[in-house]
């Protein structure tokens, strides 16, 4: 069932017209990465603890919860490529994968619900649910009830980077979804690496290229200021693109592009 399960994902990616910029066969994203983690997994328990206890567990969206599966869509070379030319706003691309990309998940977790309801079993998209908190006002900077990256670790797909992204296998130039269902599939990792392992600040003390990539000053050696990056992101860069680029949140993800970890985990 594992099996089926990505190949409908990964259909649904390579053939929905919704993966496409307006007017054109470029796609948003490339082929997902997929994984499963168990509603059991102790990690969800200890995330009330890590993000907040307003972060909800599988459970708290679906009763009888038994799997979450996770997603990562990679941004395509062609947008990265774009991207890595700027210097303090986000390309054209960048930011229509942003805005209408983010549509596009949402038509993916709307179909992967109802795929599961097909076959037979329960399943909810918890950012389509209405418990869902999407800004919960902390001390470090807005946060989620439902954070897609921490979700994604769980289920082995990344670990986390000094910018506070989560570097896959393709990279950290993605955009992240998930579905919680009753359907108990095998995870598919059972020993994930140290949260922090795929970035080189962590591993060895290098790189640091997207302290330098940033251009709000929201990275440093302590790490990602989310305060900072968020006032850029959803203030000075959405007043001065959102009406020229007709993008609602152009995003920026310069500290995404033009870094080792854009694409790979850095060697
Ligand atoms: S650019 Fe370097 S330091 Fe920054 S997240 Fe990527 S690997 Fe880590
Ligand atoms: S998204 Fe932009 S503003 Fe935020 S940390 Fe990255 S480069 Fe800086």
């Amino acid at each position: 069932m594992r099996e089926r399960l990505s190949n409908e994902i990964i259909r649904f990616v390579q053939e929905e017209p919704g993966n496409r910029f307006p007017g054109s066969d470029q796609l948003y994203f490339d082929d997902p990465l997929i994984g499963v983690v168990s509603a059991d997994d102790p990690l969800f328990q200890q995330y009330k603890q890590i993000i907040g206890p307003f972060h909800c567990t599988p459970r708290e969206f679906l009763p009888n919860a038994a799997s979450v599966i996770s997603w990562v869509l990679p941004i395509t070379r062609t947008t990265r490529e774009s991207n890595r030319k700027q210097i303090t706003k986000p390309s054209l691309e960048w930011a229509q994968t942003r805005s209408f990309g983010d549509d596009f998940i949402m038509e993916l977790r709307r179909h992967l619900v109802a795929w599961l309801q097909q076959q037979g079993y329960a399943a909810v998209a918890p950012l389509l649910e209405p418990g869902y908190q999407r800004f919960v006002d902390t001390p470090v900077g807005l946060a989620s009830s439902w954070s897609e990256r921490h979700v994604a670790y769980a289920a082995g797909l990344g670990t986390f980077s000094l910018n506070d992204g989560l570097i896959t296998p393709r990279g950290i130039a993605h955009r992240l979804g998930s579905v919680v269902t009753d359907l108990a599939l095998e995870p598919t990792i059972t020993d994930r690496p140290h949260y922090q392992h795929n970035c080189l600040h962590y591993r060895n003390d290098s790189c640091k290229a997207c302290i330098t990539r940033c251009p709000a000053d929201a990275i440093s050696i302590a790490g990602h200021d989310k305060k900072r990056c968020d006032a850029y992101l959803y203030t000075a860069l959405t007043l001065e693109l959102a009406g020229p680029y007709g993008t609602p949140i152009p995003g920026c993800g310069l500290c995404q592009t033009k870094v080792p970890c854009e694409q790979q985990i850095p060697r």
